[in-house]
């Protein structure tokens, strides 16, 4: 406050946190709507973009508009870390007392934005956007979400919102508690959720994709999938527990029926399909238990590690509110 150092004094009221991995085609279109939303807004803000280790020319272009508009900051990782961790680093480093995640890809509509910082100034601590519509995704996609929500929401401690991706604002206690979460297996819907504090919906239509593609496919979804649950619910560690106890009650009730079957008709080495039926069947119920446990130990080991979560190579955060280096008249 009392000395002024330029740039390490700068605090924008808003920090834009925005994640890119090989978006150049979409980028200069979202920052021009992006900032159009801003303009109306009048309130200090800061547009931080995430280089996700692209290896398009996407850095080329965030770098352009950091050189254009003072109010973009730029963080550059070291290489793709994916979207979780981007969004990471871009907490770590925004200065706004309230800050937005939002898609490059333009999926995600910059004209709510007033109507989160109106609800965020109502005194809510979170404000997440939650769609009613999803254009130009498959059948099959929209069903698997919607399995997806069912299931964490029965599974898992928290409550993850249905229908919520990560656009939302989050306000200064709350990015303040995200920061202190360091695991590596980050989900981030349930970490959000997870935070608790005051949470409040904005519903909106979700649009096609601007251009490019998407990034991901349904063998990430199902990590994905698996990734939410892991991370939220030992669950599944549970559900093996009494796999097996029904497993070996299963097998005492065949094994009283076969022995007193031997003692009634006598033993004449019969039961080749018997035998292998329960043998494949333990054996599967035995790998698919220790594949349960393993997703945890796995887990596990990576949390033990301790490494950083990412690294940069550059880090460069805007001035100020104005666009451009020359000031309006009068300043
Ligand atoms: N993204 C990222 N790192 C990645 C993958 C994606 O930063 O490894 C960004 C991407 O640039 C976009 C957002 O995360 O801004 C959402 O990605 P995408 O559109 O591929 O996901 P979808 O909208 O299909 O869920
Ligand atoms: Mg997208």
């Amino acid at each position: 406050m009392s000395h002024n150092t330029g740039v390490e004094e700068y605090r924008p009221l808003l920090t834009i946190v925005a994640p890119a991995y090989n978006e150049q085609e979409v980028l200069p279109e979202f920052h021009r709507r992006v900032s159009a939303v801003l303009d109306t807004l009048d309130v200090p803000a800061e547009i931080l973009y995430v280089n996700d280790g692209s290896t398009d020319a996407t850095l080329s272009v965030i770098r352009q508009l950091h050189a254009d508009d003072r109010r973009v900051s730029l963080i550059d990782l070291s290489r793709n870390f994916g979207k979780e961790i981007a969004m990471t680093a871009g907490f770590d480093h925004a200065r706004g007392e309230a800050v937005i995640v939002i898609d490059t890809d333009l999926q995600d509509p910059p004209e709510l934005i007033p109507e989160m910082i109106r609800l965020w100034k109502a005194g809510h601590d979170v404000v997440y956007a939650q769609r009613e519509s999803r254009e130009g995704e498959t059948w099959l996609k929209k069903a698997t979400a919607h399995c997806f929500y069912r299931l964490i929401d029965r599974v898992a401690h928290v409550r993850v919102p249905r229908d919520t991706g990560d656009y939302r604002l989050l306000s200064q206690r709350a990015v303040q508690a995200l920061r202190q979460i360091k695991e590596h297996h980050r989900f981030m819907k349930g970490l959000f959720a997870w935070v608790g504090f005051n949470q409040i919906a904005v519903p909106y239509r979700r649009d096609a994709r601007y251009a490019g593609v998407s990034k991901w496919n349904y063998w990430k979804l199902w990590n994905f999938a698996l990734e939410g649950i892991t991370s939220f619910t030992t669950v599944p560690l549970r559900f093996a527990t009494y796999l097996g106890l029904g497993t070996a009650a299963l097998a005492f009730s065949y094994a009283v029926f076969v022995f007193w079957k031997a003692l009634m008709y006598g033993d004449r080495v019969h039961g080749y399909p018997s035998l292998m039926i329960v043998i494949l069947f333990l054996g599967g119920v035995q790998l698919m238990t220790l594949g349960v446990i393993g997703e945890y130990v796995g887990r596990t080991f990576n949390e033990t590690k301790g490494r950083p979560l990412y690294f940069t190579n550059q880090v460069s955060l805007g001035t100020t509110n104005r666009q451009k280096a020359e000031c309006p008249s009068g300043e």
